[in-house]
């Protein structure tokens, strides 16, 4: 047994700190996790579950106004945000207990509090020191808002989860995952919303098709888009509301202002100062691909790291770093290629493998499929939104090289794809499996 007091200790209990923590102390280990906010980290707290629940809710407008085509009478009496975000509130507190049973019941050290590096091998969390062989930095990430006058009246998404009421106006500026998301829930809850984004279309990095599919989708449902559009100042005028001010001069006046700018590595007084860890370019903290920094007793994973941004990466690096550290036999590097995502808009996009742009700038001679067509749930409830699938394959070698979807449920719907497309699916095999009918999905295997 080593002298020191355990033999990993993680900095953070999020999605990527438990994972590790609990792997790790299946092989043995004796692992301690600190947490200084809340466990389960972003993810839980103020992230994927409290937003997929809002997701929910925001939907509700739309299901209650389809069912008059379906012969029911529904009336909404109203909408209560106070009721909808104490139900969120009281479940992931209840998620809360359970990552602390979880974790304590697998015989982890559970430490509430900020730790921060006094060496390499101490860590210090409020008056107590503890020492541990190797130390996993797992403390995520933070909303990033960029300077300008007027920045203090602007919130991110930490704040939205608990909004005391809802504004009737909000603008959100951002084209990434949680701007487009915000837009959305908001306008499904009945809120005037306004999406601000600096360039000509969001979702930069998606297939071009399905970011201008969405644009349409939004702008058609009511969202009001302002691309090529950034915020100069803020004003809080007298009634509480605010007057933005853009770049070229207009005035928006609205309640609520959201900044989905993006996240930076959480770091502020971690005391790296004190180990050879270093940062890279971005300020994101430098590991190999073994999850290694440079600094031989500290690794870090997650959303600390230059990593894709999402829950599942973080669990999956948790789990590799700890069996290659205790349990080697079982270790298996993560594959970070081909990884699916999904943002939880309404309608839904998901997406996996290449975009047709990307495809094409790496030389692929491809053959395309796309359909675009209104699902049949839409039909009888007289709603105009469309679904759109796309497929790319390599036509050298019939491979499937890329899936993008735009619709209802279309996350679910790419989890199931995304195990053909790991395992090498060609066209020919999409074409030789039946369909499931009548399901949307199986427009993917019956594109020609
Ligand atoms: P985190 O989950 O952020 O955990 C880090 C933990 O470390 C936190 O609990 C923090 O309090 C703690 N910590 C930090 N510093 C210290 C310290 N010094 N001492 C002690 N503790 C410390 N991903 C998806 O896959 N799907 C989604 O739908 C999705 N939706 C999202 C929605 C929003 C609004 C946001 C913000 C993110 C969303 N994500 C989603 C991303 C996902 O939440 C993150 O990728 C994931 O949580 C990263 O896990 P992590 O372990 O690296 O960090
Ligand atoms: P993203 O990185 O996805 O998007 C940031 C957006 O902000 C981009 O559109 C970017 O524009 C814009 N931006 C950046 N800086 C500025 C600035 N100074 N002024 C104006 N606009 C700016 O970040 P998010 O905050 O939306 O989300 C963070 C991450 O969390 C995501 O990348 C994703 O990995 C994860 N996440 C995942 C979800 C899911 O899986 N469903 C849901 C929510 C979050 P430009 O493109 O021009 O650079």
């Amino acid at each position: 047994m080593s002298s020191y007091d355990f033999d990993l200790f993680v900095i953070g209990a999020g999605s990527g700190g438990v994972r590790t923590s609990r792997i790790a102390a299946s092989y043995g280990a004796r692992v301690a996790v600190a947490e200084d906010m809340y466990l389960g980290g972003t993810c839980v707290n103020v992230g994927c579950v409290p937003k997929k629940l809002f997701a929910y809710a925001a939907h509700f407008a739309e299901d209650l106004a389809d069912a008059a085509g379906y012969g029911w009478d529904l009336a909404a009496a109203g909408f209560t945000w106070q009721r909808l975000r104490d139900n969120k509130t009281a479940e992931v507190q209840r998620l809360n207990t359970i990552y602390r049973g979880m974790l304590t019941g697998a015989g982890i050290t559970l430490i509430d509090g900020r730790a921060r590096f006094i060496d390499s091998h101490t860590v210090a969390v409020g008056d107590k020191t503890y020492s541990a062989e190797r130390i996993v930095i797992a403390t995520g990430g933070w909303p990033f808002i960029p300077e300008f006058p007027g920045r203090e009246h602007v919130i991110s998404s930490n704040e939205v989860f608990y909004l005391e009421e809802l504004p009737r106006r909000t603008m959100v500026v951002g084209g990434g995952y949680i701007a487009i998301e915000f837009a959305s829930i908001f306008h499904g809850l009945g809120c005037e919303s306004t999406l601000l984004y600096r360039g000509d279309l969001f979702l930069r990095g998606f297939d071009r098709e399905v970011r201008e599919h969405m644009a349409e989708m939004l702008h058609k449902k009511g969202t009001e888009l302002r691309f090529n559009s950034d915020v100069a100042r803020i004003d809080q005028s007298a009634d509480g509301s605010y007057r933005v001010t853009l770049q070229d001069g207009e005035v928006i006046e609205t309640d609520l202002v959201l900044y989905a700018t993006g996240r930076r590595p959480k770091l502020d007084g971690l005391g790296l100062e004190n180990t050879n860890v270093q940062l890279d370019d971005k300020g994101f903290v430098a590991v190999d691909p073994e999850y290694q920094t440079s600094d031989p007793a500290i690794f870090a994973i997650g959303d600390v790291t230059d990593t894709l941004q999402l829950t599942p990466v973080a669990l999956a690096e948790g789990m590799a770093l700890a069996r290659r550290l205790f349990g080697p036999e079982d270790y298996v590097p993560v594959d970070y290629a081909n990884i699916p995502t999904a943002v939880f808009c309404i309608p839904n996009i998901a997406t996996l493998g290449l975009s047709e742009e990307e495809a094409r700038e790496q030389g692929y001679a491809l053959k395309v499929f796309v359909s675009r067509f209104r699902p049949m749930r839409n039909i009888l409830a007289g709603r105009d939104e469309q679904s759109l699938m796309k497929l790319l394959v390599d036509k050298a070698t019939d491979k499937v090289l890329g899936i993008h979807l735009v619709g209802p449920e279309a996350g679910e719907m790419l989890q199931g794809l995304a195990v053909a497309m790991k395992a090498g699916a060609t066209k020919a095999q999409f074409d030789a499996t039946l369909g499931i009918h009548p399901t949307a999905a199986e427009e993917f295997v019956t594109m020609r």
